[in-house]
């Protein structure tokens, strides 16, 4: 099969032929039909994670499964899926109690194993983590799904409980920022989009944010403080800087909470968080690690009743040469919008 292939960190990745996966015990294999980029992909060719090379990235996915490997029970070949990029066990205490996002033996296509930037990919714990494509639910849109437009609403309905009418800041307005956006202005949330890029305040703009700041313009938490008349309720990093998390945390009010979803590489061993304004405003510090197969029928409910559109954030289709070139420059892009790779292509 074609594959998007890094040799080692940070070499440039290359589109060449290997050897197509078989299906693990439990698992499946699925001929990948739409598969997203996303920040992670190149934290991981960056050499942030503990990724043994060669590797191929790509978490973020939508097909129809190839085969079946040894008991699984819930599916058959043909079956059109997607799947969380984190891929529980099926077994632990954590996955029997919905909570496959936490599991301690977990799989992540693209991170623990060869990812979707293929024309295949396998999948682990196929009846714990697969979830069924509604026929009106097109691949690409699926695809957006299972890294950052769930992460997204996790963020907000799990961790943040967004209420209707609540302050939200979002730091950030690719991928994850705009799916945050988009969500959170569906909850009933008033959004304020943040970001260095003004093609993307754009699209935050026409993904449902009420007011959007330009990151090197203003000092962003006065700027928040003066349009919410105190404070946001809910701040959300969609991006991951020790800059970015700082303008989230410091734009809420006393008592709000923060959502970290960006990753956040350390500073001399550790992330620099603004504790001081945490202790003292009674701040709630909330991590986010995508969401359980188990939780998306009702994100599912929202999209196939048109209220939530995460096809609109889709900006270009690209094929597997294109997205082997783009990789290493993600974290410099100035691109609005989600890129999708279709390695049909
Ligand atoms: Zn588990
Ligand atoms: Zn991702």
């Amino acid at each position: 099969m074609r594959a998007v292939v890094i040799d080692a960190v940070r070499a440039q990745p290359e589109v060449r032929e290997v050897a197509q996966p078989s299906a693990p015990a439990g698992g499946v294999v699925v001929k990948v039909m739409a598969t997203g980029m996303c920040r992670s992909d190149w934290h991981a060719w960056a050499g942030h994670d503990d990724i043994a090379f060669p590797h191929v990235p790509g978490h973020e996915l939508a097909g129809v499964i190839a085969e079946v490997g040894a008991g699984v029970t819930k599916w058959q070949v043909g079956d059109r899926v997607t799947v969380p990029f984190v891929c529980g066990c099926g077994v632990c205490e954590w996955c029997r109690s919905g909570q496959a996002q936490v599991c301690p033996d977990q799989q992540q296509p693209g991170f623990t194993h060869w990812g979707s930037f293929a024309e295949y990919v396998a999948l682990h714990a196929a009846d714990t983590n697969l979830i069924a494509l509604p026929a009106q639910v097109e691949f690409a849109t699926a695809a957006s799904l299972g890294c950052r437009f769930a992460t997204a609403y996790r963020a907000l309905v799990g961790r943040a409980r967004l209420a209707a009418g609540e302050w939200v800041t979002v730091v950030g307005a690719g991928g994850v920022g705009l799916s945050t956006v988009m969500i959170a202005r569906a909850l009933g949330g008033r959004v304020i989009a943040v970001d260095r890029n003004p093609e993307a305040l754009a699209a935050a703009s026409a993904a449902g944010a009420e007011h959007t700041l330009l990151a090197d313009a203003s000092d962003v938490p006065d700027a928040v403080h003066e349009l919410t008349g105190g404070g946001s309720h809910v701040s959300v990093d969609a991006v991951g800087s020790e800059q970015t998390c700082a303008d989230a945390i410091l734009s809420l009010r006393r008592r709000g909470r923060h959502v970290q979803v960006g990753l956040l590489p350390p500073v001399a061993g550790h992330p620099r968080v603004p504790m001081a304004r945490v202790i003292g405003w009674e701040l709630d510090v909330l991590g986010s690690h995508g969401m359980a197969a188990v939780d998306y029928p009702e994100m599912m409910r929202l999209i196939e009743a048109g209220d939530l559109q995460p096809q609109r954030l889709i900006e270009r289709v690209i094929g597997l040469d294109e997205a082997a070139a783009l990789l290493p420059t993600l974290d410099r892009a100035t691109v609005a919008g989600m890129t999708m790779v279709d390695p049909t292509r």
